[in-house]
């Protein structure tokens, strides 16, 4: 998949990415001089919202370079190696990495991690113990500093990171109320996922008076995936100290920043001494082991529940991308490309 323009506003479309077919000789592998490589069949793509930053010509503040023009596009992926040049890997191995997103890939062995499937299937490392979850584990956890009993708002709470942190503030003892853009994940978020409440913010007129109706005893922590004016309306009913970890701004994503919200009452956490810090899961990288033990922990216990969004093939890449602002994503989106 070949980024051939680059989309700076509005949303990403087919004369943005197209699907370019080319020969990929994975015999090759090791012989022209990169003697660590590894050719990967590519089984599970990973579809995330920072993807979008990368498409922009400018990097945009995520501090991540935007991909080059006519080259292929690079996502988490889950993959099966099919020729290796690297003593660490074996043909038949199961692995992950952030790579090509083509049918067929040759990396650098370094960027690649074996996974264990007898912990979890492969696609859950792109999502339930993936970048999403280590998202979602050192937001919360670490920046959000949680105590029990605490009050906790999460945005696009039916999403690939959101359902997540909710229900890791129920296994801290928190009371997590969150906001989905549908009845169906509102539903969703309170019979599946174990939240205590959750709206529609579509259907809600005024975000302040909705809030304040769902949290009469104010807002703890706020984790904010969607930036815009809900962060404006959070910051209307926040609490002494609180904590709000700046996870992502996707309602801002498809706007040039001039024409992004301007977030005008900054001043209540000046009053209410509360920390607003954003966050990059890739600064808890060194925190893996520790991620790794505590989510599978919890999963081997039945406590984490996930729910994936599966579509097929790579022509599915653009539906799939467009989804997320959309809203019509039920769950984390992953393209699946046929068995190994
Ligand atoms: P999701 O699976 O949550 O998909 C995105 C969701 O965002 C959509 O389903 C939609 O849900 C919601 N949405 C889209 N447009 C708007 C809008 N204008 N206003 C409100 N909600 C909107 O994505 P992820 O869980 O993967 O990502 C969530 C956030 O976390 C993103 O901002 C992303 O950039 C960020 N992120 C940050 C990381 C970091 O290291 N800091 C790493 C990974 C993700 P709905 O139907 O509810 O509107």
């Amino acid at each position: 998949l070949i980024l051939v323009a680059y989309a700076n506003e509005g949303p990403v479309t087919d004369a943005h990415l197209k699907i370019r077919e080319t020969q990929l000789d994975v015999g090759s592998v090791g012989k022209d001089g990169s003697p660590g490589d590894v050719a990967v069949q590519n089984l599970w793509i990973s579809v995330d919202p920072y993807l979008r930053q990368l498409m922009k010509q400018s990097d945009d503040g995520l501090y991540m370079p935007s991909f080059q023009l006519n080259q292929v596009i690079r996502s988490a992926s889950v993959g099966k190696v099919v020729a290796s040049a690297n003593p660490a890997f074996e043909v038949g191995d199961i692995v992950s990495g952030f790579y090509q997103v083509s049918e067929y890939a040759i990396v650098p062995g370094g960027g690649l991690r074996k996974i264990d499937t007898s912990v979890a299937k492969p696609s859950d490392y792109l999502g339930l113990l993936g970048m999403p979850a280590l998202t979602a584990w050192s937001g919360f956890t670490i920046v959000g500093e949680p105590n029990p009993g605490d009050e906790v708002f999460v945005s696009a709470a039916a999403g690939s990171v959101g359902m997540l942190v909710g229900q890791l503030a129920k296994i801290k003892g928190c009371r997590v109320v969150g906001s989905a853009g549908s009845d169906q994940k509102v539903k969703l978020l309170k019979e599946e996922f174990g939240f205590d409440d959750a709206f529609n913010y579509k259907s809600e007129t005024d975000w302040d008076a909705a809030l304040a109706r769902y949290f009469p005893r104010g807002i703890d922590i706020y984790f904010d995936n969607v930036g815009g004016r809900m962060l404006e309306a959070v910051l209307n009913n926040i609490n002494m100290k609180a904590r709000i970890p700046l996870c992502g701004m996707i309602s801002q994503y498809n706007q040039e920043w001039k024409q992004r919200f301007g977030v005008r009452n900054l001043l209540n956490l000046v009053g209410k001494c509360v920390k607003m810090e954003g966050f990059m899961c890739v600064q808890y990288l060194h925190r893996m082991g520790e991620f790794l033990e505590e989510m599978t922990g919890y999963i081997k216990e039945g406590k984490l529940k996930y729910k994936e969004d599966v579509k097929e093939g790579l022509e599915s890449f653009l539906e799939a991308f467009n989804s997320m602002f959309s809203g019509d994503n039920l769950g984390k989106p992953v393209i699946y490309l046929g068995p190994p």
